[in-house]
């Protein structure tokens, strides 16, 4: 017997061509760097998306090439998620605060043939050396600053727009569609190519009420940047159920932001814990400057949101999504909601599920897993390496390259996360396994200290790390960065800790630093820290200084 359903593809293409039929209206706001805003449509976004397309192929474009951008966020950006696949190739966004090694590495990696890049922007192209490595580049314009020579006007490629009988070449749901590199925060980036099928799966499972709930209602604006796993897929997902798009540009500053949500009433928002920590300041700092839209949802990802932050941002009427996910699984990996199961807890106790990373949407499989590889139980308190399956988790990295130990024989990804799950299935990280710190034989947790530094009152920012001990093996040291005008106790920070961790937990040293190093996508460079702070324990026999 079979099935009697059609195998209709699940393919980006339709998302745009119905939000055009649908949605023909509803904006799509660009900041450009003069701060002005250019407004398109969903109509304007098909057309050109389309026109890209068309010029693309009509400039030698194959199926299958791949055109890197480095670009902020705003709709040409947008035109080339949609009009790149619409032609057949693969777009591939270049994070443009990666070093030149790094940038040199993966666009060679990645085999870019052509470039689409913001004129402003264009000094970056030194990075690649007096012979940047891409047949052909071409410039979105927002200054009136000349065309270096060689360059093209990516208007141009926009030419007149595509025919109206024009269609795109056959597209099949499990074509690659866009590449993105990991962010190399524990290694060399690696890449990972995304299909429609992922992509569209991705979208339907990340617009769930239960998810990010994105709506036609909502006007939701990214601040995570699309040369990260594509600005989490929010672009593709907002034009999914046609909510309304608001591109910040270059403009990523609290003040600059927060002048922006309030012009175009943006309701929803994400990005990393660190754009958040700069709005709640400002806005603690006036509360009436800013008439925010009542209940702004705000998706936070990319690192651990504290439990601090989320209390701190609701007495603001800001609400915190937390959510968690990675290169590798495109990325919606985990939200954390409340159920109806939680609605008699006390406020505390629903506090510290939504700090949790939270449930796997549908299609996603969780199991974390101890050293001998047996499954751990979901008590919420024994950790295990975090491993994922599902229709938008990578089954390999571009080209085979470093992938041999992350994927099990059974065929789950590990995450490289190491995590406890609850009985009722909310996921919470505990460390990366490279971040955990092993003290005479025993796990301590690195998040769960840094959550807790965060939350005190002199502290801006913490970052735990595990330092090589002559007794210990391990010991962590705390390295703190003071908010303004306070000054750093030690002694008081490490009674505040003993309040609430065993006394082995503690922090042997604090560091007090003006800022922590952080990567390209804003995370924290444990790793570089980690080599600083290799010496400390030193000529210290036992662990005393001697
Ligand atoms: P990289 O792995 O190179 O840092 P990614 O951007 O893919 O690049 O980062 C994924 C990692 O970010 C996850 O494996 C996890 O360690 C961390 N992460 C993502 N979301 C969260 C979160 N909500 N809480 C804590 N850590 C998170």
């Amino acid at each position: 017997m079979h099935a009697t359903m059609m195998n209709y593809p699940l393919t980006t293409h339709h998302l745009i061509a119905r939000a055009a039929k649908l949605f023909g209206e509803i904006e799509i706001v660009s900041q450009a760097p003069d701060r002005s805003l250019v407004r398109h449509t969903y109509t304007d976004l098909y057309a050109r998306s389309r026109a890209l397309a068309h010029g693309l192929l009509a400039a030698g474009l194959q199926k299958g090439d791949r055109v890197a951008t480095l670009m902020w966020n705003h709709h040409a950006h947008m035109e080339v998620y949609f009009g790149v696949p619409l032609a057949g190739g693969v777009y591939h966004t270049l994070n443009l605060r990666l070093s030149p090694e790094d940038l040199a590495h993966i666009v060679a990696d990645a085999g870019d043939r052509y470039l689409v890049i913001d004129d402003v922007l264009l000094p970056l192209l030194a990075k690649f050396g007096p012979t940047p490595p891409f047949e052909r580049i071409f410039v979105v314009r927002w200054t009136d600053q000349a065309l270096p020579p060689g360059l093209l006007d990516y208007e141009g490629l926009i030419g007149a727009g595509a025919p109206a009988q024009w269609q795109p070449p056959p597209a099949h749901e499990n074509d690659p569609i866009a590449m993105c590199y990991t962010s190399g925060t524990t290694g060399r980036p690696k890449g990972v190519v995304y299909s429609h099928r992922a992509t569209v799966l991705h979208c339907l499972a990340s617009a769930l009420p239960d998810s990010l709930d994105l709506s036609v209602q909502d006007t939701l604006c990214p601040v995570v940047p699309m040369f990260h796993v594509n600005a989490w897929g929010l672009p593709f997902t907002a034009t999914m159920v046609g909510a309304k798009q608001v591109n910040p540009g270059p403009h990523l500053q609290p003040d600059a932001l927060l002048d922006l949500w309030v012009k175009e009433r943006v309701n929803v928002s994400a990005g990393v814990p660190t754009i958040w920590m700069g709005i709640k300041k400002l806005v603690e700092q006036d509360p009436g400057k800013w008439p925010l839209q009542p209940g702004l949802r705000m998706v936070v990802g990319g690192s651990a949101a504290p439990e601090s932050m989320i209390a701190a941002m609701d007495e603001l009427g800001m609400r915190v999504i937390h959510a968690w996910g990675m290169t590798e699984t495109t990325p919606l990996g985990s939200v954390s909601r409340l159920q109806p199961l939680h609605a008699q807890l006390p406020a505390a106790e629903q506090l510290k599920i939504r700090a949790k990373q939270g449930v796997a949407p549908p299609y996603v499989d969780m199991r974390i897993v101890d050293d001998e590889g047996r499954e751990v139980a979901w008590d919420g308190v024994k950790i295990g390496e975090l491993q994922v399956r599902g229709p938008w988790v990578a089954n390999g990295y571009h080209g085979g390259v470093d992938s041999q130990d992350k994927w099990t024989t059974d065929g789950w990804f590990r995450t490289g996360d190491v995590a406890t799950i609850d009985a009722h299935g909310y996921m919470q990280l505990t460390d990366r396994t490279k971040d955990l710190v092993k003290s005479g034989g025993e796990w301590i947790s690195s998040v769960a200290l840094e959550n807790a530094l965060m939350g005190h009152p002199d502290i801006a920012e913490a970052a735990v790390i595990a330092v090589p001990h002559p007794k210990w093996s391990e010991r962590p040291i705390a390295v703190v960065v003071a908010k303004d005008g306070k000054q750093i106790d030690e002694a008081a920070l490490t009674a505040y800790l003993a309040a609430r961790f065993e006394k082995w937990w503690l922090p042997d040293a604090y560091v007090v630093r003006d800022e922590i190093p952080r990567g390209a996508t804003g995370k924290f460079l444990k790793r570089t820290l980690r080599e600083q702070y290799a010496g400390w324990f030193e000529g210290w026999a036992d662990g005393t200084p001697g």
